[in-house]
């Protein structure tokens, strides 16, 4: 039940964590609608040229531009949350093929720029659609192309003009299943990647815990002295910390079991953890022997906490599976004294401990910062 616990709290951490460091952002202007313009400025080239009127780049760039602006409200209102697939990568893309495509279709020149603008669409659509939305754009993109070149044959009379199309056709159709290849290829190594980090952040995790009581091992606490230590050493911001040792934790075994004094090691942590601050970090430091980190605190802040940790251990009733019904513990307080290493700042808060065993046990004891 208590690891249970301990397993959430590692979870949660995680998850927040996560949340943190990769926050759900949706640009505002979107990578198709950049693509949209671009195509847009490449209109305007075949525009100077003379290769299209005035009047067919206006229009289309009025189109485009009317796109742009369509999907960046959409975007800034937040109404793109309200679907499934909030980047819409589905409609803008048919929007912006369905541009492209009207466009060849009125103005044979521009045929030319249709080829590589398809294939940069799709390349976005790639990692946000998935395998049957691009099959199923590919086969519509493709088709409605084909169409155009019949209709135009049609028209023109089927001369050279339409085997070069078809031969373009031909190769969109050809490259298009070739590229959706590759980048479901890059897809899944991302999923995979991100399978393998979330893998990692577990062990990470599993190995700075103690298996028992689901608190930070010897070795986390050691590289949390490490952060604190370097942090009180840039901004002169004191922290303490307490040794805590439960008392003749040897006889509760004895005379109890062994498992016993594993239940009473667990309620302990679940106790002591719940009653420190966010910001401060508590672990087993080995057998009975716990330590707690209090950044930003005095000695005289660390007593009282350690005080309080002591009345509130000793409160525990653990009538059910011990004859002596409570424990009692032992704390040694030392605050850090600037630039010391950190196993002096341990020996200090280990030596106000002894004394605190000296003096009788279930006290608190500790040792000047001067
Ligand atoms: P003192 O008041 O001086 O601290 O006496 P003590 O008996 O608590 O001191 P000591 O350090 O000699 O005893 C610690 C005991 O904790 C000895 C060891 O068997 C026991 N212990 C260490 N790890 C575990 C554990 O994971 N589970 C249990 N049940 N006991 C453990
Ligand atoms: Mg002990």
């Amino acid at each position: 039940m208590l690891l249970d616990d301990a397993r959430d709290t590692m979870r949660t951490e995680s998850i927040n964590r996560r949340k943190n460091t990769q926050p759900v952002r949706i640009p505002q202007i979107s990578p198709i609608s950049l693509i949209s313009l671009l195509y847009a400025l490449s209109l305007y080239i075949f525009y100077r040229q003379g290769f299209i009127s005035g009047q067919t780049f206006i229009s289309v760039a009025a189109v485009v531009l009317g796109f742009v602006v369509l999907f960046y409200s959409v975007f800034r209102l937040g109404l793109n949350l309200r679907f499934e697939e909030p980047s819409l990568m589905l409609p803008q893309l048919v929007t912006s093929l369905l541009i492209m495509l009207i466009v060849a279709y009125l103005e044979r020149a521009t045929q030319i720029a249709l080829v590589p603008f398809i294939l940069i669409a799709f390349s976005f659509g790639i990692f946000r659609l998935s395998t049957g939305s691009l099959i199923g754009l590919s086969f519509g993109c493709l088709s409605s192309y084909l169409a155009i070149i019949v209709l135009r044959g049609q028209a023109e009379g089927f001369v050279d003009a339409f085997r070069a199309d078809l031969v373009q056709w031909c190769v969109l159709a050809l490259t298009l299943p070739g590229m959706i290849l590759v980048g479901k290829q890059i897809q899944n190594l991302r999923q995979l990647l991100r399978a393998t980090r979330y893998q990692l952040e577990h062990y990470e995790e599993k190995s700075a815990r103690d298996e028992l009581t689901g608190l930070y091992n010897r070795r986390q606490l050691q590289t949390e002295l490490e952060q604190v230590k370097l942090q009180a050493d840039t901004s002169s911001i004191p922290f303490t910390i307490c040794l805590i040792d439960i008392d003749r934790f040897k006889e509760i075994n004895d005379n109890n079991g062994h498992l016993t004094g594993d239940t009473i090691l667990k309620e302990f942590a679940k106790t002591a953890r719940d009653s420190i601050r966010d910001t401060d970090v508590l672990g087993r430091y080995g057998g009975d022997e716990f330590l707690q980190i209090l950044p930003d605190t005095d000695l005289k802040g660390a007593v009282m906490h350690a005080e309080r940790l002591r009345v509130y251990a000793h409160f525990l009733d653990f009538q059910k599976i011990l004859a002596q019904k409570h424990i009692s513990l032992s704390i040694g307080v030392a605050q850090y004294r600037n630039g010391e290493k950190i196993t002096d700042l341990i020996a200090r808060a280990d030596a106000a401990l002894y004394q605190a065993k000296q003096l009788g046990r279930n006290r608190v004891e500790w040792v000047s910062s001067e």
